[in-house]
């Protein structure tokens, strides 16, 4: 899992979490909108507690034993638990941020769980996490656990879990991240002292994605919602602008978009899950500007949907855009990207005409 350190909106998060360090508060819960680097302040928390050198400002040395073994992902006092389909996701993308973008924010294929492996937490990860902290600790200092995201552990988990916050062992310290804190348990985050990590402010988000080399950080960010993880993981795994533009060039004819041109613009190698957060995005977009009059993610392609609101039904609408759902969670392996992207399309054609 590649780390992102010291993002520099998380001053103010991490200010807060050493107020609550130093209130002996073994517990805390990470929580907000999915893209704002929860997991890597986790992370930059667990260095901090398991430096054994520390500098001044509380930050980790980043070069004694702790820290190296933190940065190796294998020090012997940090567990970091989370769900075995995003741990293999990310091992194979190799650069994820960790986390899952929110619903309706999501350009690109987040590091999202596929074949087999477990997409929750399991209670028998919970378990061993529970017979590991009566050991004592390897390195004779801190203990952390980062679990990640706590939404993701069904009622048993989070029940076993919570037995374990109940008697907390002497200097260890428990950080939950959550994504949609309204689907932990209350129990659960009564043990917690919450903490919300907030959306940067547009300029810093603009700043770190330029400084990450993001190609129109401005188009990126409020397609994602205002998140700069996600941004960050669009530019990635998302579809290149120029595409982007010819499939938006697609969707604006609305109605009289012909199947020859669909078959003659879509390519072969069409990135599914990129594509389809695009429609997605633009049928929010035609929901948002039918029902309220404004648009949050193509704020220049106004007219457009007003064209479309002359024949486009709500109804209809809604219709595709549970098609792009269903499209959506078999994005990673379609059997043929170009034929999905296709269908997709036409069937937007034929909601447009009413069929
Ligand atoms: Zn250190």
């Amino acid at each position: 899992m590649a780390r992102l350190k010291a993002l520099p909106w998380h001053d103010a998060a991490r200010a807060a979490i050493g107020q609550l360090l130093a209130r002996q508060v073994h517990a805390v819960l990470l929580h907000g909108a999915a893209g704002t680097g929860k997991l890597d302040l986790a992370l930059d928390t667990a260095e901090a507690l398991l430096c054994e050198r520390r500098v001044q400002d509380g930050s980790p040395c980043g070069r004694c034993p702790g820290c190296t073994l933190v940065a190796a992902g294998n020090h012997p006092d940090l567990r970091i638990v989370r769900p075995e389909a995003l741990a293999e996701a990310d091992s194979r993308i190799g650069q994820a941020p960790g986390e899952e973008p929110a619903e309706g924010a999501s350009a690109g294929a987040p590091a999202e769980a596929r074949g087999r492996a477990s997409r929750g937490i399991r209670i028998e990860q919970i378990r061993d996490l529970s017979e590991w902290i009566t050991l004592s600790t390897h390195r004779g200092g801190a203990r952390v656990i980062v679990i990640e995201p706590a939404e993701s552990m069904n009622t048993p988990a989070s029940n076993a879990l919570l037995k374990v916050l109940e008697e907390p062992p002497a200097r260890t310290l428990f950080l939950l991240v959550s994504h949609r804190v309204d689907e932990t348990l209350p129990t659960l985050r009564s043990r917690c002292a919450l903490l919300r990590v907030r959306l940067p402010a547009p300029a810093i988000a603009l700043g770190w994605l330029q400084q990450q080399g993001v190609a129109q950080p401005q188009q990126r960010l409020i397609e994602a919602g205002g998140a700069p993880l996600v941004a960050a993981q669009a530019e990635r795994s998302g579809l290149a602008p120029e595409l982007r533009d010819r499939l938006l060039a697609l969707l604006r004819k609305g109605a009289r978009l012909a199947a020859a041109e669909v078959v003659a613009t879509v390519p072969r190698d069409v990135p599914v899950a990129g594509s389809v957060a695009l429609f997605q995005r633009w049928g929010w977009d035609f929901l948002a500007f039918s029902l309220a009059g404004t648009v949050r993610y193509h704020p220049d392609e106004i007219p457009a949907m007003r064209q479309l609101g002359a024949k486009w039904q709500v109804p209809q609408a809604c219709s595709w855009m549970s098609e792009l759902r269903i499209a959506r969670s078999f994005a990673d392996h379609p059997l043929n990207a170009k034929l999905a992207i296709e269908g997709i399309l036409l069937s937007y054609v034929r909601s447009i005409n009413g069929a």
